[in-house]
């Protein structure tokens, strides 16, 4: 006689999948092609076959603490062998998608940062912030002399409201990988195959570095000189951001340098930052480009997209902020200049809310994978994770 097993089905959940991207996922008939398709699973309890039946079956709760589709990178291996079009490559985006809504702290801004209406709502946050600090200390007369921008919003007061801003991500992002940490280690509790936590760190930041697991790709391996090209451009310019703040304020407390920002033009810092600038857009269009006219990248959702074309209306409005003041054209350069910092603030506050939390999370995810030993194929069956005991049948 085979064993009972009661699951403890989330419906919604099985639709929320759906809608964050998996919709294909019901054509699903377990035939294994893609788990057999798949150039990054390990061998003990592979994905991602295991993850299409779980999440049509709304195994909400393992799901939320599974290591496997942080160890998938979308390249769409299996979804391209798979007979019934069921897009199993979407569909574990989807899961990590819902993973990030459920994980993050509070999760109201996830589930805010999922939707078109609910990220006009948070945008309005910076918007108001932001007005309501340059009307009380702007200068009284910017329409005449020099465009300068901390005229319009001294460099302090941008501090006063980015530093708040940034401690505000790091400590939800800290939550939210301490409770994504929590579950992986109730599912994958650290074997005797695991890597200390110092290797397994520094493992895996050689992986991302080298962009590794991308580059395992089979029919997708052009993205991964799109995404390298976003992934070091975004470096670049963390990197100018960071010398910026310490050139103004080295020279305003020590006078280490003997001059202050804004900066010429071809002083290295600046050219560091518009070489790193021209790196995210090419990036960035190279991702979009491919994403509406190939076949093999599948679904993307607003989720998605968001991320993106947030980091583009930075670039562009940072360019443009730079152009427009110095061909000296009032008020226009202040107003994209305002914009400028409105996008930015909605990237750095809800970092770990919206697509951008998957550099983090995965990153934890990767590590705490090499530190348990489930890279080495130590795994776990879902299925059997679920199994209840039932009564004896009378
Ligand atoms: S997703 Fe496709 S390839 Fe994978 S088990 Fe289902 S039907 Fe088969
Ligand atoms: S998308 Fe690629 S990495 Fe992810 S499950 Fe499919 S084949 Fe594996």
């Amino acid at each position: 006689m085979s064993d009972r097993v009661l699951v403890n089905a989330d419906l919604k959940f099985v639709q929320d999948v759906m809608k964050a991207g998996g919709g294909d996922l019901n054509k699903c008939y377990q035939c294994s092609t893609c788990t057999v398709a798949c150039p990054l699973t390990p061998e003990g309890a592979p994905f991602p076959r295991k993850e299409m039946i779980s999440a049509q079956w709304g195994i909400k709760d393992k799901l939320i603490k599974n290591m496997d589709p942080w160890l998938c990178f979308h390249c769409n291996d299996c979804q391209d062998q798979c007979p019934r079009g069921a897009k199993p490559g979407d569909v574990m985006a989807a899961i990590r998608n819902m993973v990030i809504a459920e994980i993050s702290v509070p999760s109201f801004i996830s589930k805010a940062t999922a939707s078109l209406s609910g990220s006009i709502g948070l945008l309005l946050i910076p918007m108001i912030i932001i007005a309501a600090v340059i009307f009380a200390v702007k200068e009284p007369n910017l329409a005449e002399g020099q465009i300068i921008f901390s005229r319009m919003l001294p460099v302090t007061f941008i501090d006063l409201i980015f530093v708040p801003t940034a401690l505000f991500a790091l400590f939800t992002g800290f939550l939210s990988i301490k409770k994504l940490i929590g579950g992986l280690k109730e599912a994958y509790p650290p074997g005797p195959d695991g890597e200390p936590l110092g290797e397994a760190l520094i493992n895996v930041l050689k992986d991302i570095m080298t962009h590794k697991d991308f580059k395992e790709c089979g029919i997708n391996a052009p993205r991964n000189i799109a995404h390298m090209a976003l992934f070091y451009g975004m470096i670049g310019l963390a990197i100018t951001t960071a010398c910026v703040v310490v050139i103004h304020y080295g020279n305003l407390f020590f006078g280490w340098f003997g001059y202050d920002t804004p900066l010429p033009f071809f002083h290295p810092v600046k050219l560091l930052g518009n070489i790193s600038a021209l790196a995210a857009v090419t990036g960035i269009f190279l991702i979009a480009g491919r994403r509406m006219t190939s076949d093999i990248i599948g679904n993307t959702v607003f989720f998605e997209w968001m991320l993106i074309t947030d980091i583009l209306l930075i670039i562009v409005t940072g360019i443009l902020a730079q152009v427009i003041r110095v061909a000296g054209i009032y008020p226009l350069a202040y107003i994209v200049y305002y914009c400028h910092l409105v996008f930015v603030f909605f990237l750095f506050a809800y970092a770990p809310h919206s697509k951008m939390g998957h550099m983090f999370y995965r990153t934890a995810a990767l590590v705490y994978s090499r530190y348990s030993g489930r890279s080495k194929s130590v795994g776990v069956n879902l299925l059997e994770m679920t199994k209840q005991e039932l009564p004896e049948k009378t």
